[in-house]
Formats: structure tokens, sequence, C-alpha cells
């Protein structure tokens, strides 16, 4: 086969407000999932373009942290402006290299939208304190300040969301952003970068910075780089923040996910299995907040696997682009990873009910397809169970009651979200107080949080306890000064080593 690598175009970083093309040498293939082909290849950064690229975001701090809150709330609300009526573009950005269908990449992009309006009422969400008199004439306030540079790693699967959950706070704060997005899906964020600068950024305030791990181990050990906002995969979030921390940097890192939905017996099934559905295989099952595995408290397994299979006939997989339901998976690779957990449960006991693999698409027989697939029975010692799957594959595990569903919950590894169907209002707030999961869904399946709370679960789905976005978000993003003030009147004077006592 011949190699066309050096006839495709590649994305370079996007640095001190401009394209900053790389010269490392070293680049990474990015695909159509859809039609299984290379359409570019990214830049990997080296360590010269990651300090250009510290060095651009240092130099636009100072200037940026003493913009007026007005200016800065102006450059806000344009792109705030520019992103709601380019939204279209974005999306099919998403779709070419994502793989997930249009009318979800408009929704992914809402959700980011969300932040960015959040963050235009950034004025009020960085306010001090003032106590007047803590001792006579001594006044104590508080002043938030930004942090300076501030890196953002994010993952394939929202490749506009997940950076806007912290670049507009970040920015609104006064920090200047050094992104490092997903070498697989790269594209969205130099658009986002290319369109803040259109609605008046300054130059050096957003930079896109490409790469793989050297990329990220550059930001996790660069002196300048003052925090770490991280969102992927468990293994590496745990590895973000340690490493983070022992460079001294103030890091939130977000991990992997197996999220469960318990159905109880008077649950509505109908919306129960429309939830499952949409909550399972939408974006093809790679979103940290899909439910993987429904829990069915007896005897409401039967009839809800009925409906599910029932629902899954009409679902039509293909491209992105042509007005389907789900779309394929990243890469060839995760397809095949994906696939491979079927087997592991079929291996391991469980009933392959629906089998995705092999269905017919309306799309490119090269794309990377799999079909939404159902497991009943899956034995919860199976991989299958135990291991985030991160595709279209929806997992049914049998319990007796809501007691033993809770406590097949509590004892998973992850604690990211989880949801409960049920009529019965005391049932769901017992779940609510009892449940060790960060984001909770009461007939909701994917409780994402809006953009004024924050996002972020328990155990192996998060490191450390900072949430992204809401205000959790701009505490992050801002350090406290405590000042203590006292202007000398004539008659308050003398020498006293104690402290003050009243
Ligand atoms: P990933 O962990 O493979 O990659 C995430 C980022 O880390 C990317 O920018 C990547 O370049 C970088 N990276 C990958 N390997 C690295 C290494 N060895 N050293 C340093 N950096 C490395 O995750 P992904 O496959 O892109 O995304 C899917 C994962 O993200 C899933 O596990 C999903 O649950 C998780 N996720 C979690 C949330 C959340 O909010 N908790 C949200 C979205 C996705």
């Amino acid at each position: 086969m011949t190699d066309t690598t050096e006839m495709q175009p590649i994305l370079n970083h996007w640095v001190d407000g401009a394209e900053y093309p790389s010269s490392s040498g070293r680049t990474a293939p990015v695909y159509d999932p859809a039609q299984g082909v290379v359409t570019k290849q990214v830049a990997l950064a080296d360590q010269a373009e990651i300090d250009a690229a510290v060095a651009s975001a240092k130099a636009a701090f100072p200037g940026w942290r003493d913009t007026s809150i007005t200016k800065r709330q102006q450059v806000l609300f344009s792109f705030r402006e520019l992103l709601a009526s380019r939204k279209a573009e974005l999306a099919e950005i998403l779709t070419s290299e994502h793989g997930k269908v249009l009318s979800d990449a408009m929704g992914e992009i809402t959700r980011g939208l969300e932040v960015v309006e959040l963050a235009t009422g950034f004025p009020h969400l960085i306010k001090g304190e003032y106590s007047e008199n803590v001792s006579t004439g001594v006044d104590v306030y508080s002043l938030r300040q930004p942090l300076g540079v501030v890196g953002v790693i994010s993952p394939f699967n929202f490749p506009a969301m997940v950076p806007m959950w912290f670049f507009p706070i970040a920015i609104a704060a006064g920090n200047t952003v050094v992104l490092k997005p997903s070498e697989k899906d790269p594209s969205a964020a130099n658009w986002l970068a290319a369109l803040f600068s259109e609605a008046g950024l300054p130059d050096g305030v957003l930079n896109v910075l490409h790469g793989d791990k050297v990329a990220v181990d550059g930001l996790l050990e660069h002196r300048d780089v003052k925090s770490i906002s991280f969102v992927g995969s468990t293994p590496i979030a745990q590895y973000i923040y340690e490493t983070a921390a022992k460079n001294g940097k103030r890091v939130q890192a977000l991990g992997g996910a197996k999220n469960h939905m318990l159905v109880l017996p008077d649950a509505d099934l109908d919306l129960t299995a429309d939830a499952a559905i949409n909550a399972g295989f939408g974006s093809a099952g790679e979103r940290c907040m899909a439910i993987s595995v429904v829990v069915a408290v007896e005897p409401v397994a039967d009839e809800l696997i009925e409906k599910i299979t029932q629902r899954m006939k009409g679902l039509k997989t293909g491209d992105g682009r042509r007005n389907c339901d789900m779309g394929p998976l990243v890469t060839e690779a995760h397809r095949d990873k994906v696939a491979g957990y079927i087997d592991i449960a079929a291996t391991d006991g469980a009933t392959v009910v629906v089998d995705g693999r092999g269905i017919e698409v309306d799309g490119a027989a090269e794309g990377f397809w799999l079909g939404p697939t159902l497991l009943d029975n899956v034995p919860v010692t199976s991989r299958a169970y135990t291991e985030e799957i991160f595709g279209p594959v929806l997992s049914v595990v049998r319990v007796g009651s809501y007691e033993e569903g809770v406590a097949l919950i509590n004892d998973g590894a992850f604690g990211n979200g989880t949801a409960i169907f049920t009529n019965d209002g005391g049932a769901a707030r017992r779940f609510q107080n009892e449940i060790e999961v960060g984001m909770i869904g009461i007939n909701v399946p994917i409780p994402v949080p809006v953009a004024y709370y924050s996002f972020g679960g328990f155990k192996d789905s998060i490191f450390g306890s900072n949430k992204a976005y809401g205000v959790h978000g701009f505490d992050f993003f801002t350090r406290e000064k405590a000042v203590t003030s006292r202007w000398l009147d004539p008659s308050h004077g003398g020498i006293n080593l104690g402290f003050p006592q009243n």
C-alpha cells in the first residue's frame, strides 16, 4: 500500500493567536470514523513547541489579568454570540472526526455553550469578602485572583464540550490557557481558539498544543504551568493527579465510569426502556455518563428486556451525516476492543440478546462500526461488568431487591453517574441518600449537572475533590489572598507582641 501520509493536510498548534507550524517531525493520523480513512495528520509537540505555547500564555497573562472585568465580559459575550450562530459548522467538524451523529454533536456544543454563558456572569463569582473592624480599626478582606498559566487536557469523546468545561471559566477569571486536546479528534480545539480570537480575545490567552504523552508530560512538569485540568480514562487520570501533585500544581482529574440504572418494579417501563436506549446507545456509548448497566429488580427484567429489544430494532446505525441514530466508534482499535467485551461476557456466561457485530449500516464498509448490543445476566465477576467498555454495549444484571441493587452499585469501582427509575418518591429519596455516586438521576438517565452546578463523580471517577465548572470551577481557577489592613490613627499605637484581643 502507498504511504500517503505526506500528502495529507497537517493540523498545527494554535499559539499566540495564530496557527503555529510544527517542526517536531512527529504526527498522528486523524480518521473519519464513518469512512474508515485518514483525513489529516495532527502535529505532535516536542519540547520546543511545549515551551513556545507556555511562553505565549505566560507573556499574555499580566495583560489579560489586568484587563477590566467589563472588557473581559464583553469578549466572552462576543464569543457566546459567535459560537451560538456558528454551531452547525463546529458540529460538522465533530461528526467528521468523532463519528457522533450531527444532532448529538449539536447537543454537545449546546452543553459547552451553557458553560460559556455561566462564565459571562463571572464578576459575581469571583468577588471577595470584607469584614470591617475585626479588631479596632482593622479590616480583613479577601481577593480572588487568577493562577496564571493553566493547562487543560481533554479526552476524545467530547472534543468541544469538555474543553469548554474549563477554558471559558479559566479565561473569565483572568488566567491564560494551554489546551491539549485528544489527538484523535483535534480540529475542534483550533476552531474554538480561532473563534475566540475573532471575538476579541488577545493573542496568547488561549493556546492549543497538540500532542501525545510527550505534550502531557511537558505540561505536567513545566514550572510555568500552575494547574492541570484533566478528563479521560481512570489510569491516566490517576497518573495526572499524582504527577501534577508531585510537581506542586493544583489539579483536577476526572476519570472513567461505569454507570448503573436501578429499575424498581413500580417503574414506568416504557419510560425506562426509552431512557435505557438513549443513555446506553447515544454517541455509541462513548459518554462518561452513558448508562452501561441496567440493574433490574425482579420481576421486571423480562418485560423490560422485551421493551428494550423492540426499541433496538428501530435504531439506525450509520454515518452521522445521514440522519442515523448512532454513528461509528472512534477508531478501529477501540471498536475491536469494545466488540471483544461481547465475547468476554458470552464466555463468562452472559446471554447475548442483541449482537451488534456484523450489522447492516448506512455508511462505508470501512467505517468503524459496531451496532447496539444487549447482554443479559452478565456475571458481576466478568470483566464485561467490572471494566469500563465505552461502547454501545448495554448489560442487564438481575437483582432481588432494592437493597441488593444499591449494594451492587456501591461495590463498584467507579462513582460517576447513576439513575433510579421508580414511581416511589420515598425509594428515590432513600437512593439519593445511600448511593455512593457523585451525580444522580431520578427518572433521568444522564444526570449531567447544568452549568451552574458542578460536574464530578466519586471513587475511581475522580482523583482529588476538584469538580469541573459551576462554583467549583471558579474556586479552582482562582486563588485567594486574605488582606489584614489598618490605616493608622494617631491614637492607636504602641508595642504589643501578643495577638490582638479586642
Ligand atoms: P484517555 O485517558 O486515553 O486520554 C485522555 C487524554 O490523555 C488525551 O488528551 C490523551 O492524549 C492523553 N493521554 C492518553 N494516554 C496518555 C498517557 N499515557 N500519558 C499522558 N497522557 C495521555 O481517554 P480517552 O480515551 O480520550 O477518553 C475516554 C475516557 O475518558 C473514558 O474513560 C471516559 O469515561 C473518560 N471521560 C470521563 C469524563 C468525566 O467527566 N469523568 C468525561 C469524558 C470522558
